[in-house]
């Protein structure tokens, strides 16, 4: 099957600073797709490159099996985006909003189609309230219906829920998932946040300083031996001193009076927790931590049994 997207061998340097170098990944139909990696580590850089706005310094982007560069319009015509903070008409409502914008792009446009956006991304009962009045999630969201208007295959978002609270976050999670799994469509999501990644992409790539650290199957990928586990205990400074003798000595990351975080191998949680109360130390909960920082480390212990590039 043809890759709906393929980045090969990408580089974007700004005068002497590479932002970009040597990206190389492929996303399937169907896929939801998740670009994750710190803040400044090239995400908007490449999704620029990737909807045109800038021009790489070398390497090549295809999709749907045809070049960026001599199958422009075509391509662009089966993308829908949200790159920038979408940009509103602040005293017209969303309704007249998506008209217009839908007049610009000559994308259908029709009373139908807008009342339909409109009711996907949650709107229709605003959907006559001026954009000025709306929450910064509700903008984000008829963001969203822009980027539908033409019906597009691909659907390319750049951090969708920064800014967002939880639940704006979970309602945008929600409609993402709607859209890969009941409109079919590719979704390639960036994000630099890794339980956001976790909870909707079946499939990634980690992006640092501008290169690409791994690639892959989600599922696969965090799956690895070693974690972060964070044990609430009677005495965080007792149950450090209790690993002191023991082969998890370096599994220290962090404590607070009464939080240890450590860096294990599964297997080992249960023993940790048995040797904390075998040395009077009352454990209260166990719970696995995920963050990109924790996960980098993870990555770089020898337990990490994913390749690393
Ligand atoms: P991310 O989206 O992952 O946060 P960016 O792609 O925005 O990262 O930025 C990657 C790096 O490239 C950052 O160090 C940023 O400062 C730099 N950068 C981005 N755009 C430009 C530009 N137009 N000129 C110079 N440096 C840039």
């Amino acid at each position: 099957m043809i890759p709906v997207i393929e980045v090969k061998h990408l580089h974007k340097k700004f005068d002497n600073f590479v932002a970009v170098e040597d990206v190389n990944f492929t996303v399937n139909q169907g896929d939801v797709y998740g670009f994750l990696g710190p803040n400044g580590a090239g995400k908007s850089t490449t999704i620029r490159m990737m909807t045109t706005l800038i021009k790489p310094t070398s390497g090549e982007i295809n999709f749907f099996g045809k070049s960026l560069t001599t199958d422009r319009k075509n391509i662009l015509s089966r993308i829908g985006s949200i790159i920038e903070k979408p940009d509103f008409y602040l005293y017209l409502s969303a309704r007249k909003n998506l008209r217009i914008l839908g007049e610009l792009s000559k994308a259908d446009y029709s009373n139908k189609k807008i009342e339909e956006l409109l009711d996907l991304v949650g709107l229709l009962s605003r959907a006559d309230s001026k954009v000025k009045t709306y929450s910064y999630g509700m903008k984000q969201r008829l963001g969203l219906a822009q980027a539908l208007l033409h019906d597009p295959d691909v659907i390319i978002l750049d951090e969708p829920t920064n800014g967002l609270d939880p639940f704006g976050m979970k309602e945008i999670r929600d409609l993402i998932l709607y859209l890969s799994k009941e409109k079919g469509k590719t979704i390639f999501l960036s994000s630099h946040i890794l339980s956001e990644v976790e909870m909707i992409a079946n499939r990634m790539v980690i992006l640092n300083k501008g290169k690409v650290i791994v690639e892959g199957v989600v599922k696969d990928l965090l799956n690895t031996s070693a974690m972060t586990v964070t044990y609430d205990v009677s005495s965080s400074q007792k149950a450090k001193e209790s690993l002191e003798s023991t082969q998890w000595k370096d599994s220290f990351l962090r404590s607070t009076d009464t939080t240890i975080t450590l860096t294990v191998k599964s297997n080992d949680v249960a023993d940790i927790t048995k040797l904390f109360v075998e040395k009077s130390i009352s454990v209260n909960s166990v719970v696995p931590v995920r963050s990109l920082e924790e996960y980098f480390i993870s990555l770089t212990s020898e337990e990490a049994n994913v390749h690393v590039r």
